[in-house]
């Protein structure tokens, strides 16, 4: 039997990650300094640990409602309006769900009608473009410029919006670039979201992770945006919990209703004992989140410097924990450059182009790795960029 005719086209048509390929290759080697994953080094502070341990302890074993655990729902309300000033109602506006991912796919899923499309600023997170494909939508990607530091303008977001356009997808800070957006920018970007009536989602996911003081803004707490944008964030990055596969999104309560009814058929609710942990983090992980944050911030001004003072330009992003250096003096494309460090040096790091066509010419290096492996990454990367100019 030939069971890929069998396989629904659109999930045919759909690419493997540029990540995981290039990751099987770095798994098959040994010595690697990886500057390529996107997941905190860290371990989740002890008592968010703790949390999900007594969770057992107490037998807490059971599903939960499909929305979440009240408790975790009212934290979650409480959080949101403390840190992103937007007031949510925990019995109706908040769904509780299996990662970041989980609520992008939700979203997606309750709101797309076959062919509708979907507009995001690339380059982005990878599951954007096939998340949309998923959902039946129509991906339409609005470039972003190094001139600009990755910021989405209101200009370039305008100029690709047609009579199918339903929603925005957006990140910042933004994986995989660090960008962040200005009010300014954000509150021009709403203007255009109101006057062609769009939905925005909106992955807040790193927006505990901003430096030299930038305060982040939410486009949900802007003027008329709220009633209009899906809130997605989880605890993955600021609280290093990503392997508790555990996050929430908050909309008005029509929106949540859909999400929940896709919800409670897909996965019923999220895991029990990571909610738990996730009411902890909630309650007293802020310390330990700006303790993170604090070296994070080292680390980024340590490989800032580097990039630059080896003539690989790089704007000094103010969010999440990534750099994404212009490699085009080299001669080399993405991939030679990623494939050449990795081969000759045993540096990994991800072509730009794993994030969108608009990524070419750069990579993406994360920092959520120690900063003595850092400086061991640099000067290998020094060397091979000596060796490809000579
Ligand atoms: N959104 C962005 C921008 C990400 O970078 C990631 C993970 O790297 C996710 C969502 C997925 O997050 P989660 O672990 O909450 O599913």
């Amino acid at each position: 039997m030939n069971l890929t005719n069998h396989i629904a086209s659109h999930v045919r048509g759909i690419p493997r990650s540029g990540i995981r390929d290039f990751f099987e290759i770095v798994q098959s080697m040994q010595d690697v300094i990886s500057l390529g994953i996107g997941e905190p080094d860290f371990h989740t502070p002890w008592r968010i640990r703790e949390a999900a341990i007594y969770s057992l302890e107490r037998g807490h074993t059971g599903y939960t409602s499909n929305l979440g655990l009240p408790k975790l729902r009212e934290r979650i309300a409480q959080y949101v309006s403390k840190h992103f000033r937007v007031g949510y109602d925990p019995a109706t506006e908040i769904i509780v769900t299996v990662g970041v991912s989980e609520a992008i796919d939700l979203a997606l899923r309750a709101l797309l009608n076959p062919g509708d499309e979907v507009l995001y600023h690339e380059p982005c997170y990878v599951s954007y473009n096939p998340s949309v494909v998923l959902a039946h939508g129509v991906p339409v990607a609005v470039p972003t410029h190094a001139a600009d530091n990755f910021r989405m303008t209101a200009e370039e977001l305008a100029k690709k919006i047609t009579p199918r356009s339903k929603v925005l997808m957006m990140n910042f800070p933004c994986n995989p670039t660090g960008a962040t957006q200005t009010r300014e920018e954000l509150e021009k970007i709403a203007r255009i979201c109101i006057e062609n009536n769009l939905v925005v989602l909106t992955d807040e996911i790193y927006s505990e992770l901003t430096y030299d003081g930038a305060t982040h803004t939410s486009i949900a707490s802007l003027p008329g945006m709220r009633e209009r944008t899906v809130f997605l964030h989880g605890f993955s990055k600021a609280f290093a919990m990503t392997g508790f596969r555990i996050g929430y999104a908050c909309a008005p309560a029509p929106l949540t209703e859909a999400m929940m009814r896709v919800h409670q058929y897909a996965i019923l609710c999220a895991n029990t004992m990571a909610q738990d942990a996730a009411i902890e983090a909630l309650e007293s992980g802020d310390n330990d989140v700006a303790m993170m944050r604090k070296e994070y911030e080292a680390r980024r001004n340590f490989i800032v410097r580097s990039f630059n003072d080896l003539g690989l330009p790089c704007f000094t992003p103010l969010g999440a924990f990534y750099v994404f250096p212009d490699i085009r003096s080299t001669g080399l494309t993405s991939r030679e450059f990623s494939m050449g460090l990795l081969e000759k040096k045993k540096v990994a790091c991800v072509p730009g182009t794993a994030f969108g066509a608009s990524g070419e010419g750069h990579i993406r290096c994360s920092y959520a790795t120690s900063l003595e492996k850092i400086k061991i990454a640099m000067t290998r990367i020094a060397e091979f960029v000596a060796e490809v100019r000579k």
